[in-house]
């Protein structure tokens, strides 16, 4: 038997309902906020993401399929959203459409991880992204969108973590503080974090390992550092939320594994998660789309995990019932009109189903309670010869008899 690639999953019929209706809420409250699908390719050109996300990162440094297409070419599948975003904004010119430009995205990423529970090599992101303002309104605008998704999903309990990781005014500054004071305790921290406090100082905030948490609780804080547009950047983004009333923790170690941001960093945590326990994350990038290329455009973006998303709802969910109508024929002789029946009442949009099995009449009853549907249309011989029949509400159990040519009307879907 060959089974799906380690850390993949199959969605299976069974809980697409799960995706639908997620995918539909998100869609619901883009167009609220005024946000626009945008649909990149799968994958790019692997130096995208080498200048976009940064070669000192652990996504980069070992987590891409990365691959040479037949013509000799570098392509990786892309693992995260926003450079393909910021690749797309700047090739077609999204600016020329006015500013500011609000995009989203939904789609399947590709990291090559150690899987466990909500960590998988194919995962699914909704992503925003928000060009063209450096004012902490677009942040905001942004934090906000996250926020309301949340609440309406039903993930209340979600904790947003903030934090400004400032910008390469007064960044430098405080990596160079970092990098002697990790110099001093280098040999109390993991392998990785050695070679980051070298390569890339900030990412050893990011560690989870228990023995480099310990180094870093005692680390200088970078807030401390920032300059004064950072910091007031970052006073008036809390003040905005205020106004909300949006809870938040501000998180002085959240840096976050992308090197393109600048100033705000956030994250929603949803504890009952255990260690994967991020749904959903972003932050400013008022460099990037230079970076790629593009004329200098400020801009804020968030990604949500969908899997861990689902996993956050738990059974918080009802599902809906699938099926409007099932119809169930009493003999061979009544077979030709169902089918009739059939056709006619999906013709009217009718989720509509009849045995193909040449089931008992028992076993269709039993058929059409499995599939939960609302109605019943019952075809028995002898009604059909007077050209009536019968349609049982399924929910309560009330019966009545109509004219073949009229039961239509009697469905209140
Ligand atoms: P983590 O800290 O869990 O590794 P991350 O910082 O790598 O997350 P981002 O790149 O910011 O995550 O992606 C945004 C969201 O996508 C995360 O908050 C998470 O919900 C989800 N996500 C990231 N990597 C995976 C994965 N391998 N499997 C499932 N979901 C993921
Ligand atoms: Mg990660």
């Amino acid at each position: 038997m060959i089974s799906r690639p380690k850390g993949t999953n199959d969605i299976l019929p069974d809980e697409i309902w799960r995706w639908h209706k997620l995918e539909a809420m998100i869609r619901k409250e883009c167009a609220c906020f005024g946000f626009k699908e945008i649909r990149t390719p799968i994958f790019e050109e692997t130096h995208l993401f080498q200048r976009s996300i940064g070669e000192a990162t652990d996504i980069v440094e070992k987590e891409m399929y990365t691959f040479l297409d037949k013509g000799g070419r570098s392509m990786t599948l892309r693992p995260e959203g926003t450079a393909a975003v910021v690749r797309a904004f700047v090739e077609n010119n999204l600016k020329g459409a006015g500013l500011p430009a609000k995009l989203y995205y939904l789609g399947p990423m590709f990291r090559y991880e150690r899987p466990q529970a909500g960590r998988y090599r194919q995962f699914h992101q909704f992503g925003i992204e928000c060009f063209g303002s450096l004012e902490p309104a677009l942040d905001a605008e942004v934090i906000m969108l996250a926020h309301e998704l949340y609440q309406k999903i039903g993930v209340k309990d979600v904790v947003l973590k903030i934090n400004s990781i400032g910008c390469p005014d007064c960044r430098p500054k405080y990596l160079e503080k970092l990098r002697s004071e990790l110099a001093k305790y280098k040999d109390r921290l993991c392998e990785n974090c050695q070679r980051r406090s070298i390569t890339n100082p900030l990412r050893v905030l990011d560690c989870k390992e228990e023995k480099c948490q310990e180094v870093i609780a005692d680390l200088p804080h970078l807030q401390d550092y920032l300059c004064d547009e950072c910091s007031l950047h970052f006073t008036n983004l809390k003040k905005i939320l205020d106004i909300w009333e949006l809870p938040y923790v501000e998180e002085p170690r959240l840096v976050r594994g992308f090197d393109y941001y600048t100033k705000t960093v956030f994250e929603f945590c949803f504890d009952d998660l255990g260690a994967q326990n991020a749904i959903g994350a972003g932050g400013r990038y008022d460099k990037l789309v230079e970076e790629i290329g593009g004329e200098s455009t400020p801009a804020v973006g968030f990604a949500m995990g969908m899997e861990r998303t689902l996993l956050a709802v738990g059974d918080k969910w009802q599902k809906e019932p699938e099926i409007d109508l099932y119809i169930v024929s009493i003999g061979q002789e009544t077979k030709e009109e169902a089918l009739r029946q059939l056709l006619l009442a999906r013709r009217h949009g009718i989720r509509t189903e009849m045995d193909i099995l040449n089931r008992s009449v028992k076993a269709q009853f039993k058929q059409a309670d499995r599939l939960d549907t609302k109605y019943c249309l019952i075809l028995g011989p002898d009604e059909l010869k007077d050209n009536r029949v019968k349609l049982r509400n399924m929910q309560s159990g009330e019966e009545s008899e109509y004219q073949i040519s009229e039961w239509l009307g009697g469905l209140k879907l």
